[in-house]
């Protein structure tokens, strides 16, 4: 068999869980500032029995006592928790239904006072700005939004899709970086999170604890850091943009962290966290509404509906990994027992790597990028040639879930 060439030190042979349909070619949640062209990926590990570690850390939760880790969530409150009237909690959100879940159980259930923080998309849908605003107006919470600079929003973005083929970066950059960092700033030493990424196929090593990792939200040299696959030095050199045009998108530092000691836990170690029973959750307590209609790529229409552009992200995530949203979704519900595996492998078959073209052309004018030179030239080139085979002039898999891909025979 010809050997192909691999891209993002992925895996060269492609394997497909026997439990759930997630490939082996997933990678793991990266330290987003630190990613360049060149950053090999660190990918999902499968057991010697074919089955991916986000379906391993999915059976060990059935045999933890969720009474236990209550007990320790209540403890951890009770140590924070205020009655001065001043904020005890901070919760970074969108009010999609997680975060919606998050900070109304801890306002009305354990009795914390959250602030609620959020680091707006990059363009709203009709339906994530209204519930974005339910949550607040129905569920009842105190928010800080941040609006950054959009022009150097709008340059940053743009680097990351021309150099990383990555559109969902800069949001990604301020979810996971503006919560802590105005925690330090209002100092609101605990920080809560929704689920640990290792419900999806990070090491299950970094799930056995409640506590996020720092370095995924701090770091301690800004020459390390790359925005847009460009380093700062770079960005301020060949770009112009000033550096305080450039902080609201980088993390606290690791002294201002430690400073005020900052905590981020995810509430989803102590909490039994099944999307769609957290989906239920927030539309009867936030006035949260799924979108009418399928979100395409994909069958769900309650996932990560607040961006125009996530639809875009999972694309490319099926270009650069050969793995489309059906599959993060279908996997996903496969391990909660929603679905079975057969449906899964008909859904990915029907709806993966399908492209989103509704609010296409409305981002590429926003970016100000040839919506052609997006389709072809760009993407062509993150097409690992492992993953894909051009067969008369049209791009094909060569190995796919159901066994249809141009290598599978
Ligand atoms: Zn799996």
């Amino acid at each position: 068999m010809t050997k192909h060439e691999t891209y993002y030190g992925l895996p060269h042979d492609v394997k497909f869980c026997k439990k759930c349909i997630m490939s082996n070619q997933r990678p793991a949640s990266t330290v987003e500032f630190k990613h360049t062209k060149d950053s090999k990926k660190v990918t999902m590990n499968f057991d010697e029995h074919g089955i991916c570690d986000a379906c391993r850390a999915n059976e060990q939760k059935a045999s933890i006592n969720w009474n236990e880790r209550e007990e320790k969530l209540l403890q951890l409150l009770d140590k924070y928790r205020k009655n001065d009237g001043s904020y005890d909690c901070l919760i970074p959100g969108s009010g999609g239904k997680d975060s919606a879940y998050q900070a109304h159980v801890l306002k009305y259930k354990y009795g914390m006072n959250p602030l609620t923080v959020t680091w707006p998309p990059i363009l709203y849908t009709d339906y994530g700005y209204k519930n974005f605003k339910n949550w607040l107006d129905v569920g009842g919470f105190d928010n800080v939004s941040f609006n950054r600079n959009g022009k150097v929003m709008k340059l940053l973005t743009k680097l990351s899709i021309e150099n990383l083929y990555h559109p969902f970066q800069t949001f990604i950059l301020g979810q996971k970086n503006l919560g802590p960092k105005l925690a330090a700033k209002f100092n609101i030493p605990l920080v809560f999170y929704g689920e640990n990424e290792a419900e999806y196929g990070n090491p299950i090593a970094d799930n056995s604890s409640s506590l996020r990792d720092k370095s995924f939200y701090s770091f301690n040299n800004i020459n390390d850091i790359y925005l847009g696959g460009v380093s700062i030095a770079e960005l301020r050199e060949k770009y112009k943009v000033r550096l305080s045009d450039l902080m609201s998108f980088l993390p606290p530092t690791a002294e201002e962290l430690s400073k005020n000691d900052i905590q981020v836990h995810y509430l989803g170690y102590y909490l039994k966290w099944t999307p769609q029973e957290v989906y239920y959750y927030a539309v009867e307590n936030t006035g949260f509404q799924a979108r009418p209609f399928r979100t395409q790529g994909t069958y769900s229409k309650y996932n990560s509906i607040d961006d125009k552009i996530d639809d875009l992200h999972y694309y490319t995530t099926y270009i650069k990994f050969g793995i489309g949203r059906t599959t993060y979704d279908a996997s996903q519900e496969i391990r909660n027992h929603h679905i079975n595996r057969d449906e899964a492998v008909a859904l990915a078959k029907k709806f993966d790597g399908e492209f989103p073209d509704k609010y296409f052309n409305e981002i590429m004018e926003y970016l100000e990028i040839n919506p052609e030179y997006f389709k072809n030239e760009l993407c062509d080139k993150f097409r690992s040639p492992h993953l894909w085979n051009k067969v008369n002039g049209e791009w094909k898999l060569r190995y796919n879930v159901w066994g249809g891909g141009t290598d599978d025979k």
